[in-house]
């Protein structure tokens, strides 16, 4: 069989974790479709990869729509809902899979793909729970992906345990762990400090978009803790989370930290950053579904401080290969901070055991080879 014509789907045009794996996953796919519900770097990223992207003209109606909406808010963004339904399937007429990249556009595309007769794969970056969803979403979730899907894609345990719990079938679910590809750095913490201008001194990091689930709130309460340390913090509000960024930085007033925290902003050279710090931090205070942000923390070689939820846990090897904090507890990563620093003999080696299981675990190879069999799957083809 030749190979299946592919439809990605995805609504954002930002590009955070789950697009930044979307990207790796294309490339095996150049020559076929993207379809975005609105336009950003996203759209060029794709393009790269050898992509047609098509941006919908009905996708901004759609920004309203928050992950934890009521019914009532959704409403009046049923006729966007609709205008976007009709565009998608009109593409998935003219491809064999339909591959959607996030919940919302999952939830479009499953009824386009079943308009279309389409089988749908999901790609599922999210933990379906209460933490992160709306009871309304959460239902209407599980209901289309049990209905409409040939297969929902997750990522870690984690998420397919709260998929499976919420409702979800079994039997649709696909472990596939996100893979990383990316070159050892090769300059010194002090060259790299030096360039890219960051201080002197015990510095620790921390890379993700800014939202409250994240956590930066807890790394600034655990800082005032810490007297001595200074904290990078890379990342912006990618999705309309202005109102916490605000915060953030009203208290880095309050606390009197202001001298010792750097917003960075979003940052396209994350390996560099991190290969300069002390320590990185990972606060979310919900469960994570995987976290790139952690393997990435592997790969730098240096001493990973994650908060116990979600996939956390199995990627650090239950604590072996970082350390790992109750979330939401700053007194405990204040503490976790401090040894992390110390840079002790016992530390180096899980920083060295770290980097070979990112490197055994969490490539890209694996990561491509498992998602082009199931869309060949969907496609009809047994190879
Ligand atoms: N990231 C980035 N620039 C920044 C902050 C973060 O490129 O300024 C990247 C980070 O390196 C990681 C991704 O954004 O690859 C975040 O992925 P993760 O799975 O940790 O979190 P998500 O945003 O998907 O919830």
């Amino acid at each position: 069989m030749s190979s299946p014509r592919v439809l990605f789907v995805c609504h954002t045009g930002s590009v955070s974790g789950a697009e930044l794996v979307l990207i790796d996953l294309v490339r095996p796919w150049a020559g076929q479709s993207a379809f975005l519900f609105e336009d950003g770097p996203l759209h060029q990223s794709l393009a790269a990869c050898g992509l047609n992207v098509e941006i919908s003209r009905w996708g901004d109606g759609l920004n309203n729509v928050r992950r934890d909406s009521s019914f009532t808010k959704v409403v009046p963004v049923i006729g966007a809902m609709c205008g976007l339904i009709a565009e998608v399937a009109r593409f998935a007429r003219k491809h064999d899979v339909v591959y959607a990249n996030s919940q919302k556009a999952f939830v479009l595309s499953a009824i386009a793909a079943k308009l279309m007769r389409r089988p749908l794969i999901w790609h599922l970056h999210d933990i379906i729970s209460p933490a992160h969803f709306g009871k309304m979403q959460r239902r209407v979730q599980v209901l289309l992906a049990n209905h409409c899907t040939v297969n929902v894609v997750v990522p870690s345990k984690a998420a397919s345990d709260a998929f499976i719990a919420e409702g979800g079938r079994k039997e649709l679910v696909a472990i596939v762990p996100n893979g990383l590809d990316i070159s050892p750095e090769t300059q010194t913490s002090a060259e790299l400090r030096r360039e890219l201008k960051l201080p002197q001194g015990p510095l620790i990091g921390v890379f993700s978009r800014l939202a409250e689930w994240k956590g930066q709130h807890i790394v600034l309460q655990a800082l005032a803790k810490t007297p001595a340390v200074s904290c990078i913090i890379a990342g912006s509000a990618l999705f309309g989370e202005e109102a916490y960024e605000r915060r953030l930085r009203q208290m880095v007033g309050d606390l009197g930290i202001a001298d010792r925290v750097y917003f960075l902003g979003q940052r396209n050279d994350v390996p560099r950053l991190m290969r300069a710090v002390d320590a990185i931090i990972h606060p979310s205070i919900d469960p994570e579904p995987f976290g790139r942000t952690l393997v990435e923390a592997m790969l730098a070689e240096v001493p990973v401080i994650a908060t116990d939820a979600g996939a956390a846990s199995d990627i650090l090897e239950g604590g072996m290969a970082g350390t790992l904090v109750p979330p939401g507890d700053s007194d405990a990563l204040a503490q976790a901070i401090g040894k992390a620093i110390s840079r002790s003999p016992e530390l180096a080696e899980q920083i060295n055991h770290a980097a070979r299981r990112a490197r055994s675990h969490y490539g890209v190879a694996q990561m491509l080879d498992l998602t082009s069999r199931l869309i060949r799957q969907a496609a009809g083809d047994p190879a």
